[in-house]
């Protein structure tokens, strides 16, 4: 139990590092200098201003300093990752591979809120997650490494196909993604990530667009799709592939 508080706090800490990296890439700021100020009156924020959650909550979301509105986003990117981080705990304990998809989940937040504002996937983000990925597949060699570099090619590739097909729908951004994301799940997950991913994103579109908040001519980014679709992979990606076996070979 004290571990998961541990990680739920430890999570909204690292949320609130990734607010940081949310607003200064796409600005193309510095992620270390300045430190972190009001964005509305450049007030320097002081340590009981930057409390993950509970600053918000008692400032009732407003800068104590000229009160101008804070957005929602923060405490919510704070949330999402305790939430996101005990979860994977909860499935794959105290393992490397729970360590490795921390990391991952860290990248694919951050990389979901950009794509969202922004509409685009820094490069920046897709290397850090890279360079993370091959230092976990050293660091857990006993899993294998041809299954990764499979994952990899393939979630390149095949969003690469769907591309050229339907003529740059899926941009290089989310191309760049799923081959990251190869690397860290091996070609099964990759797969099933891409399934649920395109299935998400064609349910959520059309809803979009029946709500009337998107046009069907509107860019709706790829990426928090993927990210979502990663999320589900991984923590039912096997009853989903075994469910499928069955199916296909028509035993359920
Ligand atoms: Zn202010």
């Amino acid at each position: 139990m004290l571990l998961y508080i541990f990680l739920f706090v430890f999570g909204t800490i690292i949320g609130s590092f990734l607010n940081v990296l949310i607003y200064r890439i796409p600005r193309k700021e510095s992620i270390v200098f300045p430190s972190s100020h009001c964005t509305k009156c450049g007030h320097e924020l002081k340590p009981f201003d930057l409390i993950p959650i509970i600053s918000f909550i008692t400032l009732k979301g407003r800068c104590r300093y000229c009160g101008a509105k804070i957005s929602l986003k923060y405490p919510l990117v704070e949330l999402l990752t305790g939430l996101v981080f005990i979860t994977i705990f909860y499935y794959f304990g105290l393992t490397a591979k729970t360590i490795s998809y921390i990391f991952l989940s860290a990248i694919l937040i951050t990389i979901s809120f950009i794509d969202i504002e922004y509409k685009i996937i820094p490069n920046e983000l897709i290397l850090t997650g890279i360079l993370g990925g091959i230092v976990f597949r050293l660091v857990m060699y006993r899993d294998g490494l041809t299954d990764y570099i499979i994952g990899f090619l393939l979630g390149a590739g095949i969003l690469f196909l769907i591309s050229v097909i339907s003529g740059g729908g899926m941009g290089g951004g989310d191309i760049k993604l799923m081959a990251l994301i190869g690397l860290f799940v091996g070609w099964k997950l990759t797969l099933t990530t891409m399934f649920i991913a395109v299935i998400l994103g064609a349910i959520c579109g059309i809803i979009l667009i029946l709500l009337k908040i998107k046009t069907r001519k509107d860019y709706i980014p790829f990426g928090p799709y993927i990210a979502v679709a990663w999320l589900i992979s991984i923590l039912y990606g096997c009853n989903i592939i075994n469910f499928y076996i069955k199916l296909i070979s028509g035993t359920a």
